[in-house]
Parts: structure tokens; sequence; C-alpha cells
């Protein structure tokens, strides 16, 4: 799923290549991903507004529209694009797969297209209260993240030592919590845990000052060095003008068996909550009083988190028959999905829709096939 480098990166892209328009007319063909409105009413309140900015606020884009004729009141769109979605613009008329589901026609001849192959994505369409650009109180109730921004200026070391010295659990599962953090998921919790070196299933509130403050550090350092790069393009994340290189520079996430950065012994993998959780035992290492199947002294209260697993034998390295298939099955996915998306880039290029220079499309385009788009497509 897209994490805060991810999102941000395509609020940037989309900024460069949005703001001015206007909204002319909206096509939808699965009413689940729109949150707030049934697909007619979505496209009444929507059309006729001006796109005025994109930010972010946690994973999801914050779209500030401005009035239409029919409605004097500002809006904001919330995009969250979950497990799979992705955004791109193109020409009017480029032909969508089966996979868009939403597509904004904009008054310039371009698009902007929702796509999202497992449908999990969720918009939604508010009236926004000019002060904050976020939705009018009480619309848009726990729709966004109510955690602190990571970067931002009010989340100091002292600012995260205080939050976690209120909270019980596990700090893998607690950094991924959006009313915690915002904008942290698994890529990012793994990595900042790591370049902390502070073991996943440490006790939140046990952690000293001195571990609150390189875990501070490490989150802002690993975040901004992601935006830096333009995200991790791990599973389905592409943004509109090309995919990022922060994969290429991860110490742990997904590099089970392989050897750690920092002492050479071999990153593990265990399961945290439902999620795979990559860490080095060495250089992350758990208190004795914490050990699994210890019981901490003095007990800690009942913990009603979700529940911790360790894989013994070939899954605590590397993995199981069965995840290497399904690993293989999201490999091919992502290879249709990569070819998808360079197509419509390049088709949005050599029509001039994208303003930025074409330097800033990566490696992915000389795969580009003639489209591979099927004849369901809703453009
Ligand atoms: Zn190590």
């Amino acid at each position: 799923m897209p994490e805060l480098p991810e999102v941000e990166t395509i609020a940037r892209d989309l900024r460069r290549l949005i703001v001015g328009a206007r909204v002319s007319g909206v096509s939808s063909n699965w009413p689940r991903t729109l949150r707030s409105h049934d697909p007619e009413t979505f496209s009444a309140v929507l059309v006729g507004r001006q796109i005025e900015s994109v930010g972010r606020r946690g994973k999801q884009l914050l779209i500030a529209l401005g009035s239409s004729h029919r409605d004097p009141a500002p809006a904001v769109l919330t995009v969250h694009l979950k497990m799979t979605g992705q955004l791109f613009v193109v020409p009017a008329g480029t032909l969508g797969d089966r996979h868009v589901h939403l597509v904004l026609a904009l008054d310039d001849g371009r698009e902007l297209q929702f796509r999202d192959m497992r449908k999990f994505g969720r918009i939604g369409l508010y009236r926004r209260d000019p002060a904050t650009g976020l939705p009018v109180a009480g619309e848009a109730a726990g729709v966004l993240a109510s955690g602190d921004e990571p970067l931002s200026d009010g989340f100091t070391a002292r600012r995260l030592a205080e939050l976690l010295s209120r909270r019980w659990g596990r700090i893998k599962t607690l950094l991924m919590n959006q009313d915690f953090l915002a904008g942290v998921g698994n890529i990012y919790a793994d990595e900042a845990l790591w370049r902390s070196r502070i073991h996943p299933l440490r006790d939140a509130h046990m952690l000293r000052p001195a571990d609150a403050r390189r875990l501070h550090a490490a989150l802002q350092s690993v975040l901004a060095e992601a935006v830096e790069r333009r995200g991790s393009s791990v599973d389905d994340y592409t943004a509109p003008e090309g995919d990022g290189s922060m994969q290429e520079h991860l110490d742990v996430y997904q590099r089970a068996g392989q050897p750690c950065h920092r002492c050479g012994r071999q990153v593990r993998r265990i399961v945290v909550g439902g999620r795979s959780t990559h860490y080095c035992g060495w250089c992350q290492r758990l208190p004795a009083g914490q050990k699994p199947g210890v019981p901490a002294e003095p007990a800690p209260p009942v913990r009603r988190g979700p529940r911790w697993t360790e894989f013994s034998g070939e899954a605590a390295l590397g993995r199981t028959r069965e995840e290497e298939a399904a690993v293989a099955d999201r490999q091919r996915r992502l290879a249709a999905t990569r070819k998808s998306a360079a197509t419509r880039r390049a088709a949005a290029r050599s029509s001039g829709a994208h303003v930025a220079a074409p330097s800033a499309v990566p490696s992915a385009a000389p795969s580009a096939a003639p489209s591979g788009a099927s004849s369901e497509g809703i453009a």
C-alpha cells in the first residue's frame, strides 16, 4: 500500500499536472469506490469545479476544488489508494482497461483516470473548510488519519517520546496505527525500526528516551529519503510521472534471508498483527524480560491488539513454498500493471498532456508494448 512518501510523490506530480483545470464530466463504474455519494450525485456535485491545489494527509490525497455554478461552497476530494489504486493524467479518450473505475474529464482535453485492480480504493467528496483545507467538521468523520504527521515541524523527538510513554503494545503495530502516526505503513515502519536498532516487538512504553530519539531521527530520515526518491515501487505503486526508486535502497523490507546491511547476518521475517515484519535479530534486540514466552515484570495489562506469531524453520528466513507462489503471482500482476502504466504515460507524452520533462519518466517505458487495454474500458 502506498505510504507517506508514495502519496506525497503522487500529490506533487498531480499538482504540476492538474491544478487550474476544471472538472467537466465524471464517469464511474464501481459505486463502492465513492465513499460519500451515489455516482449521479457525485457527478452533479463535482462537475464545474476548478482544481485549486493538491495536498496530502497521512496516506490520502486531498484535491481542493473551488465552487461550482450550483454550489458556492468550496469542496475537497479525499483519495485513498489503498492496495492497488493508481492515478493517471491522459488525453481524453485514452482507452482505460477494465481496472479503470473512475474518470474525471477535465476542460482542457485531458482526463484523470483512477485505476484500481483490487477495488479497495475510496474517494470521498466533501465541503471544504477554507481555513484548514480539510473536510468541514463532521462531514468526513473517521475518513482521515488523526495521528501526527511525521515530517511536520511539530513532530519532535520529545513529542514522540511523550506519545510512546502513553501507549502499550508492540512498537511495530503502533507505528502503523494511523491515529498514532499518519502515513507510516509496513515498509517504513520496518525500515525505521532497523535504522534505529529497535526490535519490532518491543513494548512502546518500555522504550527509553534514547530509543525514542533514535526512532524519531530514523522515521524522519527514511521518509525524507523516500520522498526524495519518489517512493518505493513495490507491489502496484506508480505515480503519474513515473515510478520511484526507494525500493533499491531498502535495508530490510522484503529482504528476508539476505545479509543485513549493517552486520551481514540474515534478515529475518516474522508476522506481527497479520503483517510481514522484517528485521535483523542481531542489530535489533528484544530485552530479556520481553523474549517471546517470558512474561514481562511487572505483568503488563491485557493486550487487546493483534496477536503475533513467529514462524519457525524455513519461513523465518525467506519464504514458504506457498508464499513463493503468491510472490510469483504478484510479480506477474505487477508486470501487467507496469506495462499498462507505461502505455498510459507514453500516450500522455506523445500528446503533450504532461507538462513535465520526459526525463522524469524512468525506465518502465521501454517495455511499453501496444496497449494491453481490453475493450471493457469505460473511456
Ligand atoms: Zn544486522
